[in-house]
């Protein structure tokens, strides 16, 4: 389980800096919160992370197309989105130390660390009559159980937080502001005049570029009801709360699919459950996340957009706990519909064989890639021994095998082992390491993930043939030069 091992999370921290995962963002500037590098292993997981979500989604599904849009779109597509007005975060201020937190998280946070049972909290009848719009005991009671706050009005979150007198998690003060709300998209300007300046705005989710799209993807392409639509790219957002590493950043890679189709000819509750499927074969599959440490969260409904029918996240156990890895959310014909009325636009779709016309309903997976990463490095994190190991599936790990010559003073092994690399590296991302012993070469490779290593001894120069080590049994055999790219290409199919 993710949590077996004792600060889990350090550990991936210090790791993924220390091998060139992931740096702090603008370190030698004393940092940026909330914003990392990847360095030159973590770039190659992340692409590759996002090529198995690419071809798993996008490539091998008939039913499927890729969009590239602008990461600037025109702002209006942001006001009829709803974003301009709703898309922000509940926020809390310490007066004390000047911390800012997410109302959500801190009511959160002190219920996963003092229990969900309401029994604990002597919850009276009236609860709050100030008029913070609860209804009652049992409504608190319901929220108490969940653990799960999200969506509650900004008085809400000042009656939960005063009546469990919830401290200040950085200097331990019960001193607070009343409960505001924060934008969260980045604004930003168009045009080098300073007059003729217009705001426009950073996209806070890659999906608004779907829908601005919609109708020329459908007069461009022969796609019929129901397809789907997938994305790639990064998107922004004003995260002022703490990150806990990648798991939230101010800017992100985000994955994100609409599934358009007509409620009359599909039923919205099976592809519902396909999609559901779809995402948990791509994370226990694909990236091979064991089975307990994922679950099915469904909202309730004061946590669900008002024009969803359905939501549920796919949560992974973090080591802070059980967080949203992937949203699925039925959100019936309300983007369209937004987008219909202002841009003045005609987007419904006529179908080709009867002539109908509907504006199309759409489900929505949407997923952070830089999370599903901060998953699979702690998924994939094992110390066996003396060795520490990342379980990395082949085909997302950076290097898909290392090469050594057995001695760097042995001009011929190191050139035999040179001919070795360089003819895998035509086919695959291998490494090259000759400092050591080969004891330490592994290790050294099992601590970044790397499958295989390859080791050019005396006996290759007479036999052709290699050792070919397996990182995760430690089990030796010897394979032929000429059958390695076989070898590996098999083990990444
Ligand atoms: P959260 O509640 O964690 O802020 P959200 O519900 O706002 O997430 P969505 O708007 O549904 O998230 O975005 C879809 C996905 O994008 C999320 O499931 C998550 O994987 C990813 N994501 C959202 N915000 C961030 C972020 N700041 N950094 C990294 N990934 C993010």
């Amino acid at each position: 389980m993710a949590d077996q091992y004792e600060n889990l999370m350090e550990k991936i921290v210090s790791l993924s800096k220390r091998r060139g995962f992931v740096f702090p963002g603008s370190e030698i500037y004393g940092g940026l919160a909330n914003s990392y590098e990847y360095g030159p292993l973590g770039v190659e997981l992340k692409k590759n992370i996002q090529d198995e979500w690419w071809n798993a989604f996008v490539r091998r599904r008939s039913d499927m197309v890729g969009l590239d849009s602008s990461i600037i779109l025109h702002p209006k597509v942001w006001e009829a989105s709803g974003h301009v007005a709703g898309f922000s975060d509940a926020m809390i201020d310490c007066k004390n130390c000047k911390t800012r937190t997410r109302a959500d998280h801190l009511v959160e946070d002190y219920l996963e660390e003092h229990g969900t049972d309401p029994a604990k909290y002597r919850i009276p009848d009236v609860f709050d009559p100030a008029g913070s719009g609860f209804s009652g005991r049992e409504e608190i009671e319901t929220i108490v159980k969940s653990g799960k706050v999200e969506g509650l009005k900004e008085q809400q979150f000042d009656s939960l937080i005063q009546w469990f007198k919830v401290p200040c998690p950085t200097c331990g003060k019960f001193d607070w502001t009343p409960v505001r709300k924060f934008n969260l998209l980045f604004e930003t300007h168009i045009g080098i005049v300073p007059e003729a300046q217009s705001k426009a705005y950073l996209r806070g989710e890659t999906a608004q570029g779907i829908f601005v799209s919609f109708k020329n993807i459908v007069d461009s392409s022969r796609v019929t009801l129901p397809f789907g639509v997938g994305q790639l790219g990064k998107s922004f957002r004003n995260e002022i709360t703490k990150g806990n590493f990648i798991f939230r950043t101010l800017e992100f890679e985000q994955g994100e699919i609409e599934y358009f189709f007509d409620p009359e000819a599909d039923d919205w509750q099976k592809l519902f459950e396909e999609w559901k499927k779809s995402l948990w074969d791509f994370v226990t599959g694909d990236l091979r996340i064991r089975t307990e440490n994922l679950r099915w969260r469904e909202h309730g409904d004061e946590e669900r957009s008002f024009y969803s029918k359905r939501t549920e996240d796919l949560e992974y156990r973090f080591p802070f706990g059980f967080k949203e890895l992937w949203g699925l959310a039925y959100r019936t014909d309300y983007d369209l519909t937004q987008h219909q009325k202002y841009s003045g636009l005609d987007l419904s779709y006529q179908d080709p064989a009867t002539g109908k016309r509907i504006v199309p309903h759409v489900i929505e997976p949407a997923v952070g890639i830089n999370r599903l990463m901060a998953m699979v490095l702690l998924d994939a994190y094992a110390e066996e021994g003396d060795r520490v190991v990342l379980k990395l599936p082949p085909r997302i790990a950076p290097y898909k095998a290392a090469v050594f010559p057995l001695l760097r003073n042995k001009e011929e092994l190191v050139g035999k082992a040179r001919e070795v690399y360089e003819g895998l590296r035509k086919k695959f991302l291998v490494a090259w390491d000759d400092r050591g012993n080969i004891g330490k070469r592994y290790y050294a490779q099992d601590e970044i993930g790397t499958p295989y290593c390859i080791t050019i001894d005396f006996d290759t120069l007479e036999k052709g043939d290699v050792t070919v080590r397996d990182r995760d049994t430690a089990a030796q055999e010897r394979i032929k030069i000429e059958d390695l790219e076989d070898f590996i290409t098999k083990k990444l199919s």
